[in-house]
Parts: C-alpha cells; structure tokens; sequence
C-alpha cells in the first residue's frame, strides 16, 4: 500500500478542492470497496477524503413525487425505508440480495454506484489486466472466465459490474446528481456506467474531482409492481451470475408499463430496452415473455465458461415476468 494522506471535509466544496483536479485523490465513504483496493494495490490514491459528515444522508420525497436518496445514506437504511419497501419494492430487494448485512451496513449509496470490477485477475498482479494496467491484455478473455460478460464486451476486457442496487436502479430510470468545480450536473443511471470498449479503466462518466451527492428516482406508479430476482453460485454473499430488476403493469391482460434490466451479464447494469418495447401493449403470456428474453439476448456472445448464461438470462427473464404477471393477475 502506498503512503497517503487523510482529510475529513466538512463541506462539499471543501471536498472537491481536497480530491484535486486529476483523480490522485478519492472520495472516502464506507470504505468497503475502496478500502480492499487500497489493501490489494489496486488503488493507490495519493489523498483520501472522508466524505462521511457532508449532509448526504437522508432520503426524502419531493413534491413532483420522486424520490432523492443522499450519497452517505447506508446500504441497508435505502432497503429498510418504508417508501422505498412499498413504492420500489425493487431496490430494497436488489440491496438485500447484496452482499453480507454488515457490508451493507457500511456500504454507501455512492459507494455502491462507484465499486468496481470483482473479475479476480483485476485483483492479482500477476496476470495481465487492461482495466488495472491500460495496454497490458486480459487474461480473463482465455481464462477463467464463469462470471464475466456476455454482452457489451470488447476484446480489452469481459468484466461485469458486480451491483445489484444499481442494476434496479437503471431499471427505475434513476438519476445521479453529481457536484464538481464547475457546478452540479444530473446525469441518467443509464448512461453513468460505460462498456469496457477500448478504455475500460474508464468506467464511468463521473470526471475527475466530480463527487455524486443524491440519486434521484422519479414518480413511478409502476415501480410498485416490481421485483428482483439473482442466480448466484450459493445463497448469500455471492455475486450475481445473472440477476433481473423488472417492473411491469398491465391493464386488462396487456402489458402498459415494462421495465426490464439485467446484472452480472455487462460491464455496466444492462437496461433491456428492445425487450420493453416487445412488451408494451402485448398481451402478458409466456410466448411474449419469451420473446422479450430472446430479444435481449440476440447479442449475446458466451466464452469458455459462462455461454450457459445466456439460455439462464432468457429463462430468468421469462419466469421474472411470469411471477410478476401473476401477482397482476391476483390483485
Ligand atoms: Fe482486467 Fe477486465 Fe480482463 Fe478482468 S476482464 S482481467 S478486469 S481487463
């Protein structure tokens, strides 16, 4: 581990001016990801700058009906609130089927959008990681590769974003707001984590010194009808191999409202929407569900060990909009 310093900011502007301008510095919250990539080597931060006393920390409904959630409030506070339990049944899943009680305990909202990578050749420096050592390879590619991508990957890396929080968030059209030297900015979930490409150790379009202070979802009658569902390799604490966030709303037997994204598949939470399209205005059977899952898999490309997951997506995606058709079916 490299020497750094270690500064408490007790203001957001105080923050940004700490962090610097060319990334050498990283914002502190729970620690839990950062803090094993310092331990590994993997980070090297020159500064490290507790973010934890900045005023990030509730979460509050606004008069238009959306929902803010702070930065700095804990993994397991987002799950056990009441309006996120009955209005984004959702994301309380998503963040309960992460991870262990005591991370989430920890864990921030920011922290949780900005963890990176577990593909294990990231984390050892003996094999070649193009995400850790831009230009060095991938050893994953012929590897051992039963948990990487099979969309959205590039020859420079095959990884997956291990959330499952953000992976329910893409599928609620969340927004991050972000602060940095020249002001506040919103930028949509969608579009905040990138595909590996050429330049994976670019993940996000977060720019040096920017700071996320809230994610904000918006009014979502649908969001209530929603449900998360993750295949993993045993019961707890265990990355996805894939996981679904759906949402879906019918009206008389036909599909008004569909949302659908996928984790454990990409480099980022993978939003489905050729597969929502499909579904809009078509009657809610197992032949469309299929469908969906068909389309959302077209690009789908499996490697040495993880091609079973694309036949496990298609079905994990059938039987997540099968269960919640029912519950529609029931009301
Ligand atoms: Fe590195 Fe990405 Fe390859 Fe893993 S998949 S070794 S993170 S470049």
């Amino acid at each position: 581990m490299n020497n750094f310093t270690y500064t408490r900011a007790s203001n957001t502007g105080e923050a940004i001016h700490l962090a610097g301008e060319t990334g050498a510095g990283k914002f502190l919250g729970g620690g839990t990801n950062l803090v094993d990539l310092m331990r590994e080597n993997v980070e090297r931060p020159e500064s490290l700058v507790d973010i934890s006393r900045l005023p990030f920390g509730d979460i509050h409904e606004n008069p238009d009906g959306s929902v803010t959630i702070g930065a700095s409030v804990r993994n397991s506070a987002v799950a056990g609130n009441r309006t996120i339990r009955e209005r984004f049944p959702v994301l309380s899943q998503a963040i309960l089927f992460g991870a262990s009680g005591q991370i989430r305990n920890m864990a921030t909202v920011g922290g949780n959008i900005m963890q990176r990578t577990r593909c294990c050749y990231f984390y050892d420096h003996a094999s070649q990681c193009n995400k850790r050592t831009p230009g060095a390879g991938c050893d994953a590619i012929h590897g051992f590769n039963r948990m990487h991508a099979i969309l959205g990957a590039s020859p420079s890396c095959i990884a997956t974003h291990p959330s499952d929080m953000c992976v329910a968030l893409a599928a609620l059209d969340a927004v991050i707001e972000v602060e940095g030297r020249n002001g506040t900015r919103s930028i949509r979930f969608t579009d905040f984590h990138r595909l590996p490409g050429d330049t994976p150790h670019r993940e996000t379009e977060l720019q040096p010194g920017e700071l996320i202070t809230s994610v904000t979802i918006p009014k979502l009658d649908a969001g209530r009808r929603s449900v998360y569902r993750k295949v993993r390799d045993r019961s707890s604490y265990a990355f996805a191999l894939v996981s679904v966030a759906a949402l879906l709303e019918l009206e008389d037997g036909t599909v008004k409202v569909a949302r659908l994204a996928l984790g454990g598949v990409a480099h980022k939470p993978w939003r489905a929407y050729p597969a929502e399209e499909i579904l809009r205005g078509a009657p809610a059977r197992e032949e469309n569900f299929r469908r969906a899952a068909e389309a959302t898999l077209a690009g789908a490309q499996g490697l040495s060990h993880n091609a079973f997951k694309i036949e496990l997506a298609k079905r994990l995606i059938s039987a997540t909009l099968s269960e919640l058709a029912r519950k529609e079916d029931a009301r």
